[in-house]
């Protein structure tokens, strides 16, 4: 999914806003793919005096696997992101040290679904718990302990 931004760098100002459904149901995390439903983005490209700058707002579900209980959970999460757009590595102010607020222009084009993907995917938490009070598994017998007590109580 590629967004032409050549028109922005024309020099005329202007800002638009786009919106877009991306389908993230091909990416895995740990052999589960959490997102069922498509990811809903907006973007607003803004360009004033051939400064061009993109702002994302992302929101998803995703469908995890608590790490505690192995059992399935929804959690939705929204992100923002922004950045500058650069039309070119040489001009001045591109910075390679700290390329997350600069955004090389390739061809004309961003590529919004590769951006959203690693968004999506580095803002995901490395730990998923479905509840902070999920009790896990039993170290034993393997029994959902949030369903349950097991007959391993006792001791
Ligand atoms: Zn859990
Ligand atoms: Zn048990």
């Amino acid at each position: 999914m590629k967004l032409n931004v050549s028109q922005y760098f024309q020099g005329v100002d202007e800002q638009k806003e786009y919106e877009f459904s991306l389908d993230l149901s091909h990416v895995e995390i740990d052999g589960n793919s959490p997102f069922k439903s498509p990811v809903k983005i907006k973007a607003i490209i803004d360009s004033r005096i051939r400064i061009v700058t993109l702002k994302l707002m992302i929101e998803c579900d995703a469908n995890l696997i608590c790490d505690r209980c192995l059992g399935e959970y929804e959690q939705g999460y929204s992100f923002t992101y922004d950045a500058t757009l650069v039309s070119d590595a040489n001009s001045v102010g591109f910075d390679e040290e700290t390329n997350e607020e600069y955004l090389l222009v390739v061809d004309d084009e961003i590529d919004i679904e590769e951006i959203v993907t690693d968004i999506v995917l580095l803002g995901l938490p490395t730990k998923m718990i479905c509840s902070e009070d999920c009790k896990g598994l039993c170290f034993t017998c393997g029994h959902n302990l949030n369903e349950s007590e097991c007959e391993c109580e006792q001791d």
